[in-house]
């Protein structure tokens, strides 16, 4: 088991939640998610495996994993999405309106004058992600 499957065993635990086979399930198709991933295409993959599971399953699980500090909710084209919170450096996005396409960026620079700014308005960040809609490169191509 890795670390965070431990933390999170331990989590349900102290809930009081009973271990349950197909929340063990869908916590280790997200672990071996690398990117983002919204409640529906997760409970998709999961089916695709020959899983019997219900998607309230997966979206209860998601939201618990949230609540365990695991995951992280991320909402654009209005639908939700959950990426993992652990072990996963901070990153920015820009997002095709088109295709929705989605790639991750980060740049020292930018993070840096967000907390210079939030400095001058006397403000505590405590997380942020950056969204830069607008179109990528094959939706370019076929404009
Ligand atoms: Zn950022
Ligand atoms: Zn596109």
């Amino acid at each position: 088991m890795t670390k965070s499957e431990v933390y999170f065993q331990k989590y349900c635990r102290r809930a009081g939640l009973k271990r349950s086979g197909q929340r063990d399930k869908v916590f280790n198709m997200f672990l071996k998610t690398e990117q983002h991933i919204s409640a529906f295409r997760l409970f998709e993959k999961i089916r695709k495996q020959g899983e019997k599971i219900g998607y309230s399953t997966v979206y209860r699980t998601l939201r618990l994993l949230v609540k365990a500090g695991l995951a992280q909710t991320l909402t654009f084209g209005g639908e939700t999405h959950f990426e993992h919170k652990f072990k996963h450096k901070h990153h920015d996005y820009f997002i095709c309106s088109k295709c929705g396409k989605t790639i991750e960026f980060t740049s020292p620079t930018i993070e840096r004058i967000q907390n210079r700014l939030a400095k001058k308005y006397n403000f505590t960040p405590q997380k942020h992600t950056l969204l830069i809609y607008g179109l990528c490169i094959n939706c370019q191509n076929k404009q």
